[in-house]
């Protein structure tokens, strides 16, 4: 298992306990979706899958080991896990698109050549070659999605996790993100998601984990947990 979390409860500075003994399970190469209402813990937990939340008790391992809290080690974790938050307002901040997407391969500490190669390669990867010098707050909400991704992608994660990557888009905008994370599950990388679009899970995901306030309600493949409708 590439993510693995051992009963995890986390609970927020206020008292608010978002998640109750959660057991999550991502397999190396797999698509695997998480499904729930608002305010489930879908965040929450996805926060806990590079170190950025702490959990308040149970293990989580990513890569068979078990995240180490101290700043040097969560490093390594952002390395090997990238996360797509929902709303790309929250990721993009840099004049324009190719320094956003240089952000964190810059971080790395890579070449300029390595830096600018992996931004380029990105780039046409989601689709936005072209836009390099335009400002990310300029580009429809697919766009800024589409160049998020590409930000993750320059870091050259094995896992990349998106929260509602499909959210306020189009029928045409979400099946481009969905193809495209289709397209870089198949070059090998492992892919979690949170999503309302029940519709479309049983479609890519190799298995579905359902959540409600805060407890996994229901796991299995998509025929174990829809039916063969
Ligand atoms: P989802 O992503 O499924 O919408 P969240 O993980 O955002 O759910 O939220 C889970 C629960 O934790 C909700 O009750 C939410 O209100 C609460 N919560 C989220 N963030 C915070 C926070 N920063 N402080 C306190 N409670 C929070
Ligand atoms: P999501 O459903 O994706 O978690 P939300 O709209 O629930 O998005 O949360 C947006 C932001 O508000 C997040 O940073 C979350 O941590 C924070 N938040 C959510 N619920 C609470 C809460 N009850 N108290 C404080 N902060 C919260």
């Amino acid at each position: 298992m590439i993510i693995e979390t051992d009963k995890i409860v986390y609970e927020y500075p206020d008292g608010t306990k978002a998640l109750e003994n959660v057991n999550f399970h991502a397999e190396e190469g797999k698509i695997v979706a998480l499904l729930g209402p608002n305010g489930a813990g879908k965040s929450t937990l996805f926060l806990h899958f590079n170190g950025i939340l702490e959990p308040t008790s149970g293990t989580v391992k990513i890569d068979g080991e078990p995240v180490n809290y101290k700043k040097k080690d969560l490093m390594k974790v952002r390395q090997k896990v990238g996360i797509v938050f929902q709303n790309p307002d929250d990721q993009l901040f840099a004049p324009t698109v190719m320094e956003d997407v240089a952000f964190g391969p810059m971080n790395l500490g890579l070449s300029k050549e390595e830096v600018d190669l992996r931004v380029k390669e990105s780039l046409e990867k989601v689709g936005m070659a072209g836009f390099e010098k335009k400002p990310p707050h300029h580009l429809s909400g697919g766009q800024k999605k589409r160049v998020a991704i590409a930000g993750i992608l320059a870091m050259n994660p094995k896992i990349m996790v998106l929260d509602e990557p499909t959210s306020g888009l189009d029928p045409k905008g979400a099946s481009h993100i969905l193809q495209l994370l289709y397209q870089l599950n198949k070059e090998g990388m492992t892919i979690v998601i949170s999503t309302h679009d029940v519709d479309l899970v049983p479609l890519y995901a190799d298995s579905v984990y359902i959540i409600s306030k805060g407890k996994i309600i229901k796991e299995g493949s998509p025929q174990e947990v829809f039916g063969d409708v």
